[in-house]
């Protein structure tokens, strides 16, 4: 037997992460290069639905992410500043036994946390930190990568494939693959994290909320592991400019909505926001270069799944890295296996955007539909979404 092939990453985010793990049980070396000096801390709450969490469970991270998440009991719906919510998604343990993984919500930072510390068992992954540039020069299959560690050193490696798994900003995608730059949405998210006092009486804290407005949405969830509540506000702006929009919070007035007056005023001027960006690319790989995660296909978070395509594209693309007579072989085959799902999981991200902010006499059509959904209709209609195997389609 020959030396294993090595995979470089780009990224130590979630999508590169999962990547590795993934690839390193298959008995591949892998050099991921990560830009910042550690795994991010940057970010708030996130929604790990049963797709993603099946992979998860897969990489032996069951336990890790349950001491770490929690499983929301359901979903209320409150359009238009209602008091009782006009629908309740049934989560909990009904959704566990229909899709077969439960859907739960985490700190960002646990679940980074957790695939790094698992990475850090194999001898077989390596993440080199502090990586100032990396540059890629190739020829078919033929591929060298050269980066600038943080020692002044250079490293110099043929590897088998390099993955760009450098989130919505892609340099991998932009300058080694010619590929477009994110377009923003013209969409910002403010998110802030809350002491449940704060908002005791306010929110069930034992489920998630979902506030529609011609305005803006917001989605609120505890975070027990962290005495916490996630709030994440999403608001039409014209303003992109982080440095400017940090200078201020969302423009939302409550009027006489003493929910929204509560939520707003537990926040104060602690918003955090993020300007909100999307990646359409048909050119997801060339010779032995091939993307993955945000750097491939960012979509808005209106479906909570932007994570979850990365960790679904890490199941599916390790398997073909591993068995492939040659990358570009492997991310062909990945493409046409990832494009099709993906691009419907960014349309309906994209729509429900629309949906969410509808007034009226749209809203009205909107809120007779969730009601006539019933509690299980969200995830009957979406189940070729939650129900997907992205560990067994790799295998196919
Ligand atoms: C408000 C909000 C809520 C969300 N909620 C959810 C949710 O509930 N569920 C869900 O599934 N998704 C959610 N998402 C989407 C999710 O956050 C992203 O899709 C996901 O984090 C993307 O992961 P990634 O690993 O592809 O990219 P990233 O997380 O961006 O990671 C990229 C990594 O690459 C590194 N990097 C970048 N450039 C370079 C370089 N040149 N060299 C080396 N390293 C580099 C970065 O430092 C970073 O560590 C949400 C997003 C937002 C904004």
């Amino acid at each position: 037997m020959g030396a294993p092939r090595t995979i470089y990453i780009a990224g130590a985010g979630i999508a590169g992460l999962t990547l590795a793990l993934a690839l390193a049980k298959f008995g591949l070396h892998v050099v991921v290069l990560e830009r910042n000096e550690s795994v991010s801390e940057f970010g708030a709450g996130l929604q790990i639905s049963a797709n993603a969490r099946k992979v998860l469970d897969n990489l032996g991270l069951s336990q890790a992410i349950a001491e770490k998440s929690f499983t929301p009991e359901g979903i209320d719906i409150f359009p238009d500043a209602r008091a009782k919510p006009l629908q309740t998604l049934t989560l909990g343990k009904a959704i566990e036994a229909r899709f077969g993984a439960p859907y739960a919500v985490m700190h960002r930072a646990d679940l980074l946390e957790a695939l790094h510390a698992a990475a850090r068992r194999f001898a077989n992954i390596d993440i080199v930190f502090s990586v100032a540039d990396f540059t890629l020069e190739s020829s078919g299959d033929a591929l060298t990568v050269t980066a600038q560690e943080p020692d002044g050193k250079t490293r110099k490696a043929k590897p088998f494939a390099f993955v760009g798994a450098d989130g919505v900003r892609s340099v991998t995608r932009t300058r080694d693959l010619g590929g477009p730059d994110a377009q923003y949405s013209g969409k910002v998210a403010w998110r802030a994290l809350v002491p449940p006092e704060a908002l005791a009486g306010v929110l069930d804290l034992d489920r998630t909320s979902l506030f529609l407005d011609p305005r803006f949405h917001l989605v609120a969830y505890p975070l027990p592991h962290r005495n916490a509540v996630n709030l994440a506000l999403f608001t039409q702006e014209k303003e992109r400019d982080l440095s400017v929009l940090d200078q201020r919070t969302p423009r939302i007035k409550p009027g006489k909505d003493n929910r929204l007056a509560r939520i707003l005023d537990s926040v104060g001027k602690g918003w955090a926001p993020w300007v909100l960006s999307s990646v359409q690319t048909p050119i997801w790989h060339t010779g032995a270069i091939g993307l993955i995660g945000d750097a491939a296909h960012a979509m808005l978070p209106f479906q909570a799944q932007g994570a979850a395509m990365g960790i679904e594209d890490a199941a599916v693309l390790a398997p073909l890295l591993a068995a492939s007579p040659s990358a570009g072989h492997a991310f062909s085959r990945f493409a046409a296996l990832r494009q099709e799902r993906v691009k419907r999981v960014q349309d309906v991200s994209a729509s429900n955007g629309k949906v969410f902010h509808m007034g009226f006499p749209l809203a009205v059509v909107r809120n007779a539909v969730i009601r006539s959904e019933g509690p299980e209709g969200h995830f009957k209609r979406l189940a070729w979404l939650y129900g997907y195997d992205a560990v067994q389609s790799g295998k196919s």
